[in-house]
């Protein structure tokens, strides 16, 4: 079988591997379509530091059908269409004990410390296998664990009706934790420097509230959205240290934070401001029992989740497209990998 498979530093190359053998508690599934995600493009530049090469088949973000599954207690059968959840934990650790398996303390992401899913076939362990109603696409299937990001992101930090929430980034995640707030009845308000995102947004996905911070202080513009009050959350999905050092203004006394992005070095923030405020700050990393809810979110189809997809490649045009996606980001929002027909 063909796979996509990254040996090191902006090596991708296409391998020939055996189609992987039934194993007990573990399903064969023939891969459809993969996501490329952020964290795939570091792995490809060499940026991205939890990355073990070589990795036989990028990716984490897929979707295929069962070809080969023994007796399992989970209901899936041969031929179901299904969404693979990539993060595999030990079971065994105090994280994992508690149903924090997002968390494990030793846990292995496909395709950042393990082999990942753009390759023909798969082997994945059935207890992290969604199975997918008949109306949900691979298409937007594809779109289940970038939105499980931003709706794990924004349960961590305990978003709920009413509230206002200030998205820092608009990219892929940015906009799936802006349409987790949706879901949840609050009220998101988008920030970026990139005007195409920033218009795309408005225009194409009914975003309520973006704001271009080259165009003045983001603070004032969030008093102003909020009467005064500032916003009850704020999501940043950048790692910038500048906005992580400011993030006591973007949010009221009491307010919320979740960080979500990933800063290359360690940041420096206001603790002063924070406790003056009684903030709570918290991360948010991979999701955690989120696939049910983001399968019913595409089903339901009551958001344009659909239209953060930009391109659909081929297996083969991967390469040349993510060489494209480092220099032109801003032409991107998320590319779906065609694996099989
Ligand atoms: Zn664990």
């Amino acid at each position: 079988m063909k796979a996509l498979s990254i040996t090191g530093a902006k090596e991708l190359v296409m391998e020939d591997l055996p189609v992987p053998v039934l194993t007990r508690g573990n399903a064969v599934v023939k891969m459809a379509m993969c996501g490329i995600c952020g964290s795939d493009l570091t792995a490809y530049m060499g940026t991205n530091p939890t990355v073990r090469y070589p990795i036989h088949g990028l990716g984490h973000e897929g979707v295929g059908i069962i070809t080969e599954i023994g007796k399992n207690d989970r209901g899936l059968k041969v031929g179901d269409r299904v969404a693979l959840e990539p993060y595999i934990p030990d079971h065994t650790c105090h994280m994992c004990r508690i149903g924090r398996y997002n968390n494990c303390v030793d846990i292995h992401v496909c395709g950042v410390h393990k082999d990942g899913m753009m390759s023909e076939y798969f082997l994945h362990p059935v207890d992290l296998i969604h199975k997918l109603p008949d109306s949900l696409d691979f298409r937007r299937a594809a779109l289940v664990e970038p939105l499980t990001i931003g709706l794990h992101g924004a349960a961590r930090a305990h978003v709920s009706e009413g509230e206002y929430v200030v998205i820092f980034g608009v990219g892929t995640i940015g906009l799936m934790a802006a349409f987790a707030c949706r879901s949840y009845k609050a009220t998101p308000i988008l920030i970026d420097i990139v005007e195409e995102r920033l218009g795309y947004a408005a225009n194409k996905l009914g975003m309520p509230y973006t704001y271009n911070s080259k165009n003045g202080e983001v603070s004032e513009y969030l008093r102003k959205v909020t009467c005064g009050k500032m916003p009850d959350v704020m999501i940043d999905c950048t790692g910038a240290p500048p906005i992580l050092a400011s993030m006591h203004d973007y949010v009221c006394y009491g307010g919320r934070i979740v960080l979500v992005g990933w800063s290359h070095n360690s940041v420096t923030i206001n603790t002063v401001r924070c406790m003056q405020k009684e903030l709570d700050i918290y991360t948010s990393r991979n999701s955690c029992g989120k696939f049910p809810e983001a399968i019913r979110i595409l089903k339901e189809d009551r958001f344009p989740i659909e239209k953060l997809i930009t391109k659909v490649v081929n297996l083969e045009d991967t390469d040349e497209t993510m060489q494209d996606m480092v220099l032109n980001s801003g032409n991107y929002l998320k590319v779906i990998v065609e694996i099989t027909k």
